[in-house]
Parts: structure tokens; sequence; C-alpha cells
């Protein structure tokens, strides 16, 4: 992993969770590749990606958004791990996709060793620091 960023935009669910930063995908064992990855193992019950008019990141089409389903959804992450996908996604929206992934970078690589945080577990992937 080192040398390696794991911050991508391929790695941006259409939901606004950053898969990177998922213990699903920072674990060795049955690692997820991620929400448009072929061996995505995201929870498998997933309402926003089985939602029929999901067609892209910022839900550009849909009369509903933000719907009841990612409302639930970025509630329980507001609530449990510091983060927000309505959020994620106004920020895509306003100020694109690559400055979102920077951002990210910043915000979830661990200070003390460059690993990644898994947000799940609030604490670094690698050396097992919390973040500041
Ligand atoms: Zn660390």
């Amino acid at each position: 992993m080192a040398g390696k960023n794991p911050f991508t935009a391929i790695l941006i669910a259409p939901c606004g969770m950053n898969c990177a930063i998922c213990m699903a995908h920072l674990r060795e064992k049955n690692r997820c590749g991620g929400c448009y990855a072929p061996d995505r193992k995201c929870s498998r019950n997933c309402t926003i990606s089985a939602c029929g008019k999901v067609q892209g990141r910022c839900h550009p089409d849909c009369g509903e958004f933000p719907c009841r389903r990612l409302k639930q959804l970025d509630k329980r992450y507001r609530t449990k791990y510091h983060m927000s996908m309505l959020d994620n996604l106004a920020a895509i929206r306003k100020d694109g996709i690559r400055a979102f992934v920077r951002n990210e970078r910043k915000r979830w690589t661990c200070t003390s060793c460059g690993g990644t945080i898994d947000v799940h577990h609030y604490r670094c992937s690698a050396c097992g620091k919390e973040p500041e």
C-alpha cells in the first residue's frame, strides 16, 4: 500500500460515500473493490444503488433528490461516522469530483503514517491512530 494514493474518483459511490475510507475496502480479507467495481461487496441491501433512478453520483435528473433513502443514510453517517453523504454530494456538485477527491485525501489521510483512516472505526487502518 505504501506510496499508493488510494483516493480516486472511481471509489466515490453514487450515494456520496468515499469507498476508499470504508472498512470493507480497507480490510485484507474479502476486500470490497468499491461501489463501481465488479467485485463490489457493499451491503447487498443498499437502497441507493438499488434505486432505479440513480444515473450518476449527483443524481442530476432525480426530482426526488435528496430522497428519503439518501437522507436516512446521511443521518446514520452524520450521527455515527463523522461524515455526511449529502455534504459530500453537495461538494461534488459545487466544485467537481477532482477537487472533492483532493479534499478527501487531506481529510482522511493519517497525519502520523500516511495510511488511510477507516471511517467506520474512526482510526488509521495502518497504525491505528485516531484522527485529530
Ligand atoms: Zn496511521
